[in-house]
């Protein structure tokens, strides 16, 4: 499999294949979502076992992260500060999708590429970039989004274009 894991040239060649990967999405629409699924997950393993998070953090970096009430407890116990003051000092709601989540890109938790607080981290963080999950076709404009973002993403993507012999022209 070609692989790109150069996160700048990640960033750009997704901006420019912005208008592709709409088309890409359109044709991914009618295609059976079953068989979709099967691919991705075959190549959500492939990737994962050639693409080490663990020298990347990307994510954490660049995505603010969407918290649960009980994450927000969590995160306070582990700071040793109330839940209030958590709350007031780290926390914003996501007007857009009514969620809540931490203030600052990159996250607070993130030292040297990795998570301090990992085998606490929230469960969106376990899930990221949740290309396991069955249900592909329904999430494509967020994988799109994920594009410019992670290289687990970007690779599957490009992999899915050639598997299917989607032509960008
Ligand atoms: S909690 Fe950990 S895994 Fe989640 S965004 Fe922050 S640094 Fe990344
Ligand atoms: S999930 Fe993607 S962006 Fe996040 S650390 Fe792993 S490869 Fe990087």
């Amino acid at each position: 499999m070609l692989l790109e894991l150069d996160l700048e040239k990640i960033r750009q060649i997704s901006q420019r294949k912005e208008n592709e990967n709409y088309r890409f999405r359109s044709f991914l629409k009618g295609q059976d979502d079953e068989k979709i699924d099967r691919i991705v997950s075959r190549l959500h393993k492939e990737l994962t076992g050639l693409i080490d998070c663990t020298a990347c953090g990307n994510c954490c970096m660049k995505l603010q992260l969407s918290v649960t009430d009980v994450e927000i407890n969590r995160f306070s116990a582990i700071d040793s500060v109330s839940p209030e003051d958590f709350r007031a000092n780290f926390i914003e709601q996501n007007d857009f999708e009514k969620t809540l989540c931490l203030k600052d890109a990159p996250c607070k938790y993130l030292s040297d590429k990795k998570c301090r607080i990992y085998s606490d981290r929230p469960e969106v963080c376990k899930s990221y970039p949740h290309t396991h999950l069955s249900g592909f076709n329904s999430r494509t404009l967020e994988v799109i989004e994920n594009t410019a973002i992670c290289p687990i993403v970007f690779n599957l993507f490009e992999q899915l274009k050639r598997e299917l012999g989607f032509r960008s022209r």
